[in-house]
């Protein structure tokens, strides 16, 4: 047994920013736990590699429960599995959210998240290469870069989708959300720049943090009431971790509640059910599971200049001799639109992201040419799914339902976005560089054909969140101050904790969430609102 004032469990986005924040002062004692081992690998470092990390050790690899509203199909699950967690697995897009979202988790249940309460934080972790402004921060940990090297098909992207009327942006992280453009992305000379990277490698030699990998909590330890350690497997031995001051869960958006939930809170008849005695009754853990449903549209392409020959020797030779340079530092999805599809959507509802590649299955279908991809992803779903247990034991994977769907109005937003997508890959210079479609095909075109093809092939965009979500006191398994309510002493503080998932990629609004928490943590005041960040939207609708 080892007693320490905080021990974190999980060294993903959130948990590496959180060591590096609570351990600051020398005289506080810091455990971070993490089932994964190192991240000193070629596949986590090299960014287009990213997808080669699926259904290996560095991937949970869960799978979710048959889903209804997609014929039956189990959705494959990747989260990160190693230092730094899914911020070493993901495609290192630097995508904040839309105002709004932060607006609507104050006015729901979490005041002091509003936008002019957070932008202060997203500034704090950031260092941008190259926007400064008002929006934008510099000197902090987590480096945020234009890309070393794009393929010429993305700017035909950001072209055609002017085309259809949709805005150039230079920045989807300022003013406004809406508008097309190139992705900055989480990097550092053409290399991944994880949460590990930036907030846990550099402070590694601070005496006062202890990290301990291949080490998996199995549940928090409760003395009447209080969060007081955690009890954790190596090697197939337990261990406990005293914690004298709290206890926080940071093990991502299935793992957060599973560790909940077997730690007796959660939702009392499940725990039941299941063998678990409960000690807190807690409805909400494991309940409203957010993602965004991602439909991925292909083509081939006229030229040889997508990442179809990226594993040529050539380029591990360039990227080796040129620190950093070529095509393995893409990151895939390079371009992307924010754009208004839903009528009435009060800001952009979805992400259209473009890949120079062939992207299908979550990579694992490939293709043998010259390829991209338009991938609308919903970032305005309704529908809510669950995590849940499949028994007592630690070990077995959590069973997610993702409950997609559950509103007709979702399925039409889908088919109005594909159709929009296939518009801007089909019309002007992008058009132009296409030869023919290939998913799903120039077959596929009714309404009812798309969404034929949609529930028999969408996947997520795997931004899984919301299921240990902050709200009052009947919608939230957390306070606003990410406490865990009925527990002394226990936060959690990750994907999970958002009450409604981002307009956007779900990392930055993560490292986000953690930098806040380690100063509700310190018990200091939050930082000062954004005055600037009050002015109203330049621009209301687009695209
Ligand atoms: C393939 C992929 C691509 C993505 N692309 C993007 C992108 O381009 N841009 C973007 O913004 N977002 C992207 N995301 C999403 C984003 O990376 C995640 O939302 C974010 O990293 C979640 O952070 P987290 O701290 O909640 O969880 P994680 O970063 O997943 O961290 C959880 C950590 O806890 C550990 N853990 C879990 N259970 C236990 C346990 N019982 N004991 C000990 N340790 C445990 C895990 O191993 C992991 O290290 C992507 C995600 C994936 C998987």
């Amino acid at each position: 047994m080892s007693t320490h004032d905080y021990v974190i469990v999980g060294a993903g986005s959130a948990g590496c920013v959180l060591a590096n924040r609570l351990s600051a002062d020398p005289g506080v004692r810091v455990l971070l736990i993490e089932a994964g081992g190192s991240d000193r690998k070629l596949n986590i470092r090299i960014p287009v590699g990213f997808a080669k990390q699926f259904r290996t050790d560095l991937d949970w690899g869960y799978t979710a429960e048959p889903e209804p509203s997609l014929i039956g199909r189990s959705m494959y699950l990747p989260r990160g599995r190693s230092l730094g967690g899914s911020s070493s697995m993901n495609a290192m897009i630097y995508m904040r959210g839309n105002r709004g979202d932060f607006d609507g988790w104050a006015e729901n249940g979490a005041p002091g998240w509003s936008y002019r309460d957070v932008l202060p934080y997203f500034k704090r972790s950031e260092h941008n290469e190259r926007i400064r402004d008002e929006y934008h921060g510099q000197g902090g940990e987590l480096n945020v870069a234009d890309p070393v090297w794009t393929s010429t098909l993305a700017p035909l992207f950001v072209e055609s989708a002017a085309g259809v009327g949709i805005r150039r942006t230079e920045d989807f992280n300022g003013a406004v959300q809406d508008g097309a453009g190139m992705m900055q992305l989480t990097q550092k000379r053409g290399r991944r720049w994880s949460a590990a990277d930036a907030f846990l490698h550099p402070v590694a030699g601070r005496q006062n943090l202890e990290v301990r990998t291949g080490a998996r909590a199995r549940r928090v330890l409760l003395e009447s009431g209080r969060a007081v350690g955690v009890e954790y497997e190596v090697d197939g031995a337990r261990a406990t971790a005293r914690a004298e001051r709290e206890v926080i869960a940071s093990a991502g958006a299935y793992n957060s509640p599973q560790l909940l939930m077997l730690s007796g809170i959660g939702p009392a008849d499940h725990l039941r059910e299941v063998g678990i005695e409960p000690v807190v009754d807690n409805p909400h853990v494991g309940a409203h599971l957010m993602d965004h449903p991602l439909a991925t549209i292909t083509y081939e392409c006229r030229d040889p200049v997508s990442l179809f020959d990226a594993t040529n020797p050539k380029y591990l030779v360039q990227y080796v001799v040129s620190r950093g340079k070529g095509k393995l530092s893409s990151n895939v999805a390079e371009a992307g639109a924010h754009t208004r599809v839903g009528a009435g959507a009060p800001w952009p509802d979805f992400q259209i992201l473009f890949g120079a590649a062939y992207y299908f299955d979550n990579g694992f279908r490939a293709y043998p040419g010259h390829a991209f991809t338009c991938g609308p992803s919903f970032v305005r779903p309704a529908s809510e799914g669950e995590v849940r247990l499949r028994s007592a034991d630690p070990r077995d994977p959590p069973a997610v339902r993702l409950g997609w769907f559950q509103d007709p109005a979702e399925m039409r937003a889908m088919i109005d976005a594909v159709r929009l997508s296939r518009e801007i890959a089909e019309t002007g210079p992008l058009g132009s560089a296409a030869i023919r479609n290939l998913d799903p095909g120039p077959g596929v075109r009714t309404d009812e054909q798309v969404e034929a093809w949609l529930r028999a092939e969408l996947q997520h965009t795997y931004h899984a969140a919301c299921t240990c979500r902050m709200g009052d006191e009947d919608g939230g398994a957390l306070d606003p101050e990410l406490r865990v309510r009925g527990v002394e002493g226990l936060r959690v503080s990750d994907a999970s904790s958002m009450p409604r998932v981002t307009s956007g990629n779900t990392n930055a609004p993560t490292i986000m969430i953690a930098e806040r928490g380690a100063d509700l943590i310190l018990g200091r005041g939050p930082l000062q609102p954004d005055a600037l960040a009050a002015e109203p939207e330049a621009v209301t609708a687009a695209g």
